[in-house]
């Protein structure tokens, strides 16, 4: 059976994580299948409460799971808590009493109060087709649809207030994970909660150089420990990665008030799972997108710092904005020079009339020549240099009068400041869906029946 739950937090605590924490403790009865899930949703809507994820938890028989492989997912309330290998374990079914639970975990821990807060829980005694994931990561779904899609696979549901959740824990239980990295999220004894988080930098330095197989624990530019979130609430910190294994060394690193609960989580997160090539004329609001074009407008730098330049296929035009939280990134995008061919991902917003792509990294695949004037042109009979009669006007010699036009001037390439390939926002602005480069060069190497 699984179970999905979405949209229990708020901007003033909670975590829908921890209510995964507290499913594997109430279902004790039964063996995790897998790992827990934390499944990122589209970005870009303007509704979401915070990184817009939700959760998905598959549970079996235990003594059929127990047969399989084991490996840990969990330490809670003091025990070390295993998933088992997937497989066989569909015929467990949900029943009454499995829903009571998870309605009692949902309703003591989702802030209602928050209006943007809108819980939901689906219970699925099947797998469900990735069809409804791709919808929700993708694009905007209705709640409505949702229903229908729960309805089709004969699941229970149970919405709360305007039932928005329904939509993220169907999703979750929807993605099917054929890219997916892990995150271990540890959680603080409920009595710091709220409390500022005290961890050591120089140990979350340390796990980022001893870990190769992490990613976005720390900034080393902008000196940002990225694994402590700004958030109020249970989560003490996450370090995401490649190999759970490494994730559990991970956490012996960091050094930090003692850690209560932590649960590894079996993730969409750095998978680019939210971008989808288009051309600009097919961009839509609320959408992410991989464009590749020509830039037709320079960059220029705006009022707070944003960079902006205007990106052209053959189908229209675009804005594209590398937004000051994006620092050093700033300085590659103002290289860029009209005629430059790019391929650039990121996120559509529609801000005053105009849709603009809010940049997370760039490919560069052809940087044009650029030339600069070196020398006014010779006078053919004086052999001296001759002078600028004003812009755009070419030049004339002051001794013979003869004249030139602006071409003949003496022109030099000049070294452009950027290279072919991939350029992508510093770690401190990096988006929970966005790929890292890091990623790009290690592929998924586990591909076991987690
Ligand atoms: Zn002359």
């Amino acid at each position: 059976m699984w179970i999905g739950i979405d949209d229990t937090d708020s901007i003033n605590g909670g975590c829908t994580t921890y209510l995964v924490a507290e499913l594997i403790k109430e279902l004790k009865e039964y063996g995790v299948v897998g790992y827990p899930r934390l499944v990122r949703l589209n970005p870009t809507l303007p509704w979401k409460t915070r990184g817009n994820g939700a959760v998905a938890i598959q549970f079996g028989r235990k003594d059929k799971v127990e047969r399989e492989s084991k490996f840990p997912i969990a330490f809670l309330d003091g025990n070390l808590i295993f998933g088992f290998a997937v497989g066989k374990c569909e015929e467990e079914k949900a029943d009454e009493s499995i829903i009571k639970k998870v309605s009692k975990i949902v309703e003591r821990l989702a802030w209602f109060k928050d209006p943007k807060t809108n819980p939901g829980f689906v219970v699925f005694n099947k797998p469900l087709s990735n069809d409804f994931y791709w919808g929700a990561v993708r694009g905007v779904l209705s709640q409505k649809e949702a229903k229908k899609e729960i309805e089709r696979r004969k699941g229970f549901y149970r919405g709360y207030k305007n039932e928005r959740g329904l939509i993220g824990a169907t999703a979750a239980v929807s993605w099917e994970g054929k890219d997916f990295t892990f995150e271990l999220i540890a959680y603080r004894d409920p009595e710091f909660f709220g409390k500022s988080r005290g961890i050591d930098d120089e140990s979350v330095k340390k796990l980022d150089r001893e870990c190769p197989h992490t990613f976005d624990n720390w900034d080393w530019k902008n000196d940002h420990n990225r694994i402590k979130p700004n958030s109020k609430g249970p989560v003490y910190y996450g370090i995401r990665g490649e190999d759970p294994s490494e994730l559990m060394r991970g956490k012996e690193l960091v050094k930090s008030e003692p850690v209560h609960e932590w649960v590894i989580f079996k993730t969409n997160q750095a998978t680019d799972d939210h971008l989808a090539r288009k051309q600009i004329a097919g961009v839509k609001p609320y959408e992410s997108a991989i464009i590749e074009g020509k830039v037709c407008k320079a960059p220029v730098t705006i009022k707070g710092g944003h960079v902006i330049f205007v990106l052209e296929d053959k189908t229209g035009v675009i804005d594209c904005a590398a937004y000051e939280p994006t620092k050093e990134f700033r300085s590659v995008v103002r290289e860029l020079k009209v005629g430059d061919l790019i391929e650039c991902y990121g996120s559509v917003r529609k801000e005053r009339e105009r849709l603009t792509l809010n940049l997370e990294k760039i490919k560069i695949l052809k940087l044009v020549k650029v030339k600069a004037k070196t020398e006014n042109p010779l006078c053919p009979r004086c052999k001296i240099h001759m002078h600028s009669v004003g812009k755009g006007g070419g030049y004339r010699c002051r001794r013979c009068r003869a004249k030139a036009s602006q071409k003949e001037a003496v022109f030099k390439e000049i070294p452009r400041k950027i290279n072919l390939g991939f350029y992508e926002v510093p770690v401190c602005a990096r988006r929970h869906l966005a790929k890292p480069l890091k990623r790009m060069k290690y592929p998924t190497f586990f591909t076991s029946n987690f």
